[in-house]
């Protein structure tokens, strides 16, 4: 994909930066589940948490593609650290960045753009997962405020975060017309925080539940009006399925790379494995999942840059690309032998880390809902 020379540049900087800082500390990330101070703080300096903030609000201004080609950079490093920025940069300010009133963006994008405030993205609760529908947090209007009721679960940057899109029912019975956005604060009265989950991956990377508890939240604070929130909230899961897509490419970069060098040195009855025609033709079938993948990837951002819907390309690359990761990290671990399942290569992180893109922001299931039903209407 052609990319404008400012987002290579800024491409390349970032992968000297993951390769210098970020890879050195990724055993620790993944032992101490947490990223370390300072290494947020030479994120921050590089100006990653801004890469999708407008450039009037302090950030750098990539579209899609430019994400993307940054997601598919940070697929290569620790995948908390790349889920930190990746959610940060994504999910958890486009809203802001599309439906905010200029008083609400000139308070809250400068101070996430420089990463002071990081952000987090709310709408799975516990009866409310796949099916977004049946949310049962309620906003009432009281004034010049509202009361939110009601919990949420498994939310991305928890720990860390300070600025939550937070989506709760404002009208029950229009549905999910009656869906709004609210941007919270960490510290607003009857909001708390749980206990950071326990993950089989993603480690570094905070998810804990949020509980509302007659929350106040200033009517200014609503993203967009009233009964916005749902239709939001499925603009920005598509073009974050996409981003997830470009990252699982960068992904089986690193993985088809670690593969090759480890054939090219480690002999077995008297052979190099690369001279194995069983393990020639895995790494071929891995490259040829690769390219597919970035296909796709570029086709959905295409098509979202050009001012389409995308719905069905998005959910076409994430589907395929997340299953296409599962395949490929599979065949590394093989292709390690014993040391594919040791820590010490690192191959193992990469098989964990990567069972959870067929799960979030839509698991592969609703995927194939998403493509059976465009193709039945039409679309
Ligand atoms: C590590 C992690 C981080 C997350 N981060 C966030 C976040 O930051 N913000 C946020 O809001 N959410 C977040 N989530 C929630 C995530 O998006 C949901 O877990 C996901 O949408 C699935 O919902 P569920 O867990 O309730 O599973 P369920 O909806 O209960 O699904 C269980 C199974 O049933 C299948 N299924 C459900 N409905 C259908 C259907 N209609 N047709 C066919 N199959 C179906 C599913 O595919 C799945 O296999 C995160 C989850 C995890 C695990």
């Amino acid at each position: 994909m052609q990319l404008p020379a400012e987002v290579r540049q800024l491409c390349d900087e970032i992968g000297r930066f993951i390769r210098n800082e970020v890879d050195p500390r990724s055993r620790w990330i993944e032992e101490n589940d947490q990223i370390p101070y300072d290494l947020l703080q030479k994120a921050r300096e590089l100006g990653l948490f801004g890469l999708t903030i407008p450039e009037e609000y302090g950030g750098i201004g990539l579209d899609l593609a430019g994400k993307c080609a940054v997601e598919e950079e940070m697929g290569k490093t620790n995948y908390g650290f790349a889920t930190v920025i990746g959610n940060h940069t994504g999910i958890s300010t486009t809203g802001i960045v599309a439906l905010g009133t200029p008083d609400q963006k000139r308070k809250y994008l400068p101070r996430m753009a420089s990463g002071e405030w990081i952000g987090a993205f709310a709408l799975t609760e516990p009866q409310a997962g796949s099916d977004p529908a049946a949310l049962r947090t309620r906003a009432v209007r009281k004034g010049d405020r509202y009361i939110l009721n009601g919990e949420k679960i498994y939310i991305t940057n928890a720990g860390l975060a300070n600025v939550f899109t937070v989506m709760a029912v404002t009208d029950a019975p229009k549905g999910i017309k009656g869906i709004s956005a609210f941007v919270v604060e960490r510290n607003f009265p009857g909001f708390s925080i749980g206990r950071n989950e326990l993950k089989m991956g993603m480690h570094g990377c905070t998810t804990a539940p949020l509980a509302f508890t007659d929350c106040e939240v200033p009517a200014e604070n609503l993203l967009g009006g009233e009964g916005m929130g749902y239709i939001q909230a499925m603009k920005t899961l598509t073009a974050g399925r996409v981003t997830i897509a470009a990252r699982c490419v960068g992904m089986m970069d690193k993985l088809i790379a670690q593969c090759v060098d480890y054939m090219k040195v480690r002999t077995q009855g008297g052979r190099k494995l690369a001279e194995y025609q069983g393990l020639q033709w895995m790494l071929a079938d891995m490259s040829v999942s690769r390219d597919a993948a970035r296909g796709l990837a570029e086709r959905a951002i295409e098509t979202i840059v050009r001012g389409e819907r995308g719905t069905i390309e998005a959910s076409t690359a994430k589907l395929f690309n997340t299953e296409a990761l599962a395949r490929v990290v599979d065949c590394a671990v093989q292709i390690h032998g014993g040391m594919g399942y040791m820590r010490e290569a690192g191959i193992e992180t990469t098989y964990r880390d990567a069972r959870i893109v067929r799960i979030y922001e839509g698991s592969s299931e609703i995927q194939r809902n998403i493509i059976a039903a465009q193709l039945l209407k039409g679309d």
